[in-house]
């Protein structure tokens, strides 16, 4: 699914009144059944026993609301509409939509932070719409202003909130949230998705997102062109390269995977079970010959062998052999449970300078390449994905600063010709284009060490059978994600374990076959 920022839905909106000539008033009743219905569906009883809220801005978003409160009064829900602005500058439309309800006898009432009695009313109802601010929204909300009063008047309320189109305080380009923002039950949201209703904490805030057709022409929709998207299940289809029905284990891709050290000897050994579990021909798996007891003893669809090491850790006299095997190989995945110090870290930028195969690059291997990027810009001309966490991300220059994920990602691909997996909830998927996608499936189940692991391996063997990097990378994402989704329906998320996310691997895939 397409993801929009703010502008482009403004010029959806242009182009459908100006150029097309449909009545902005129609597309705000329209929102505001959407908004009514979510509002109704979340009432714990009968709307006649209930009691309800719509705090409306004086802009278009507020007209929605204002709307919905008269949609929802003729529904028999006891309502009362604020006011979170100035009468003087509600919208031409937010006007006759004051002037509608006012007509059914309800009053749009000044929002007064001061006022208890109002307070006690939106503390204490049963559903609250939340229309202060849309996808406009551009400044953080002041402190102390009334706009910060309504937003944490909602957040205390026990009612349900409803955000129309989009919480208000989250920004719409980012999902970062500016000054303070509502925490909503839903959000109806019109015509497209929004970015800040994917990412980030925006992606948290939103509640369950629904997506409403407002009536902005489909031709319009459909060729609005959008640089970030969800993941779906057809892409992830795509994903996984047909099996040849005569194929033999060297036709479906042979993977290396280079990783380990004394302390450390899961992490290589999650990443070629997920490897083996994914579709590849032949897993080989070289670790530091200190550990290569444990991991021979442990693989048994993998092939360990030994590496020089040096205090437990790969020495940079494993290099000639790691290249040696890479060169028989489809794809590589460097770096699960490496550990860190300097002869890891002359090590992995060898490599990478040497290593004509794709590579995934992960954990301590990503560490290793902090303060040398130019070693992943000479790889330009090679495949690189990279998969870093947060604090690895940060660690090779990644800037998540201004609370834009999805910009940060990109920023990064374009500046260093790679893909790049921003993991954690909602992974974004970046590639050198400028496209991103954003990945669905997860959950806090897979927050425990070990699951990045995992996913690496996913990822080096879609890309050994053939995948693009960009499926590998977003479809790997999305299969592991929803493998962890998988395991902790019959786990739960507190039972399950990375091995367990492994072992739902091949259902994940089946879904999608
Ligand atoms: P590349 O580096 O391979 O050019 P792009 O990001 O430009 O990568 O595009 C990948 C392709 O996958 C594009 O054709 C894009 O339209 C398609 N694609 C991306 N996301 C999805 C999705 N969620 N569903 C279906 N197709 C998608
Ligand atoms: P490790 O290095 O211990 O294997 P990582 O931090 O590298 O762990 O990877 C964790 C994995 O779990 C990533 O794929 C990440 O996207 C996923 N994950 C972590 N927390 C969540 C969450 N709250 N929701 C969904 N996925 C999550
Ligand atoms: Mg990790």
């Amino acid at each position: 699914m397409k993801l929009a920022t703010a502008s482009q839905m403004k010029e959806l909106d242009r182009q459908a009144i100006e150029e097309r000539g449909i009545p902005s008033i129609d597309l705000m009743e329209r929102a505001a059944e959407g908004v009514a219905r979510a509002a109704l569906d979340l009432l714990p009883q009968r709307p006649g026993r209930c009691r309800g809220a719509a705090l409306c801005g004086a802009g278009n978003n507020g007209g929605d609301g204002i709307a919905a409160a008269r949609l929802l009064f003729l529904k028999g829900l006891k309502i009362r509409a604020f006011l979170v602005g100035d009468y003087e500058k509600l919208t031409p439309d937010a006007l006759e939509e004051t002037r509608r309800l006012s007509e059914c006898g309800v009053e749009l009432e000044r929002f007064d932070p001061a006022d208890a009695s109002q307070r006690a009313w939106v503390l204490g109802c049963d559903v609250v719409i939340d229309a202060v601010f849309g996808v406009g929204l551009s400044r953080p909300i002041a402190a102390g202003s009334p706009f910060a009063a309504a937003v944490d008047w909602m957040n205390e309320s026990r009612a349900a909130v409803v955000a129309a189109d989009i919480a208000s305080g989250v920004a719409a380009d980012t999902g970062d949230v500016l000054g303070r923002a509502v925490r909503a039950d839903r959000t109806v949201t019109f015509t497209l998705p929004k970015i800040g209703q994917a990412v980030g904490e925006g992606a948290v805030l939103s509640g369950d997102v629904e997506v409403r057709d407002i009536g902005i022409p489909a031709d319009l929709v459909r060729g609005l062109a959008c640089r970030a998207q969800t993941v779906e299940r057809d892409f992830v289809r795509t994903a996984l390269p047909p099996r040849k029905i005569d194929g033999h284990k060297g036709t479906f891709g042979k993977v290396l995977i280079v990783g380990g050290a004394v302390g450390y000897t899961g992490a290589p050994w999650l990443t070629a079970a997920a490897a083996a579990r994914s579709g590849c021909g032949l897993v080989f798996l070289g670790v530091p010959e200190a550990i290569w007891p444990v991991e021979a003893a442990k693989c048994v669809s993998a092939m360990p062998f030994p590496l020089p090491d040096k205090h437990g850790k790969l020495s940079p006299k494993a290099k000639e052999e790691i290249l040696k095997r890479a060169a028989g190989c489809d794809a590589v995945a460097l770096g699960p449970g490496l550990g860190r110090g300097d002869g890891v870290t002359e090590l992995v930028l060898e490599l990478l300078r040497e290593i004509r195969q794709p590579v995934v690059l992960d954990a301590d291997g990503i560490n290793a390449l902090a303060g040398h990027m130019d070693v992943l810009d000479a790889r330009q001309d090679r495949v690189t994905v990279l998969t870093p966490h947060d604090g690895e991300f940060a660690r090779i220059g990644g800037d998540l600063s201004a609370g834009d994920r999805l910009g940060a990602a990109r920023a990064f691909t374009e500046a260093h010709g790679c893909v790049l997996v921003l993991k954690g909830h909602r992974t974004i998927t970046a590639v050198p284009s400028g496209n991103a996608l954003v990945n669905t499936t997860g959950n806090s189940g897979l927050a425990k060490g070990g699951s990045g692991d995992v996913l690496t391996g996913v990822i080096a063997s879609l890309l050994a059978q053939g995948a693009s990097p960009v499926q590998a990378a977003a479809g790997g994402v999305w299969l592991h994600g929803r493998a962890g989704d998988l395991a902790a329906e019959r786990l739960t998320a507190y039972g399950m374990t990375p091995e367990d996310v492994v072992s739902a691997l091949p259902a994940a895939i089946g879904e999608v076959q």
